[in-house]
Order: structure tokens, then C-alpha cells, then sequence
């Protein structure tokens, strides 16, 4: 049974919304995609125009899985920094489970946890600001961002 449809979102483009109620620690979806580095994923969204939405997720080593290649609905995640689901790593595969209770057709955040290697241009800080409005939002996507 599919507990998760995709559809659009009032934060950010298309976003994952639940289809029931669902308890706190449900396992909901596998974040699937290609695992590559931070800084190839990058340049080849450049290369190919991927815009708006980002499909990167960070593993804990610096590596990201990219939800453009190969991916599931969990691309469609929108990022928050106060999340209503946690990533559980498992080796090189990574889950998302709900860390409260999730009422019908609410929408599912995560933190991307994206980690950088080297200085990046603005271009890419712009890419990856978060507007998510939360207390304390950290105003990035970026697991490193000061
Ligand atoms: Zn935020």
C-alpha cells in the first residue's frame, strides 16, 4: 500500500504528501537515486539545466545520492529545517521515517544534510537557500552553511 502521493506543493514546486495518517517511526519511503559525489551531481545539474528543485540527497561520508538518476518519489521531498521525517542511513541506502504523527495530506520534509567540498559561487549558495520559514531556519540547504 502506498502510504505517500506526489503532487504539488504551496512551499516549493512539487512536494510528498501523505495519503493516510501515519504513526511516528514509519518507515515511508527509500531515498533512491545514484550515489556520486557532491561536486560531480552539481556540475552535471549545471550542465543539464536542472533548476528549481533540488534531487540531492547527503550521505553521511560527503557523498550525495541524486534523486535525478534512477530516483523515486522521495526526490520530491521538499527540505525543511525542522522536519517532520528523519533520513536513517543503512549503508549506501538511506529511508525516510516519520519522527511524529503525519495527519492526512500533510506534507513531508526532510533536511538534506548536504555537505560541500570547497568554496562555492553564489550561483550555487542562491540554488540552495531555504525558504522554509521555520524558527531558526538556517536560511540554506547546506549542512555546512554558516
Ligand atoms: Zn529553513
Amino acid at each position: 500500500m502506498r502510504r505517500v502521493i506526489v503532487r504539488r506543493s504551496p512551499v516549493h514546486g512539487k512536494g510528498v504528501f501523505a495519503k493516510h495518517a501515519l504513526a511516528a517511526g514509519e518507515r515511508v519511503l527509500e531515498y533512491k537515486g545514484e550515489i556520486t559525489s557532491w561536486r560531480n551531481a552539481v556540475r552535471r545539474h549545471q550542465r543539464e539545466g536542472i533548476e528549481g528543485h533540488t534531487f540531492l540527497f547527503g550521505l553521511s561520508d560527503g557523498r550525495v545520492i541524486d534523486g535525478s538518476r534512477d530516483g523515486n518519489s522521495a526526490r520530491w521531498l521538499n527540505h525543511a529545517c525542522a522536519p517532520n521525517c528523519e533520513t536513517v542511513e543503512d549503508g549506501d541506502r538511506v529511508f525516510i521515517h516519520t519522527v511524529r504523527r503525519i495527519e492526512p495530506g500533510e506534507e513531508l520534509f526532510i533536511e538534506y544534510l548536504l555537505a560541500t567540498d570547497g568554496p562555492l559561487d553564489e550561483d550555487i549558495r542562491a540554488q540552495y537557500a531555504c525558504r522554509c520559514a521555520a524558527e531558526g531556519c538556517r536560511q540554506s540547504m547546506l549542512a555546512d552553511a554558516a
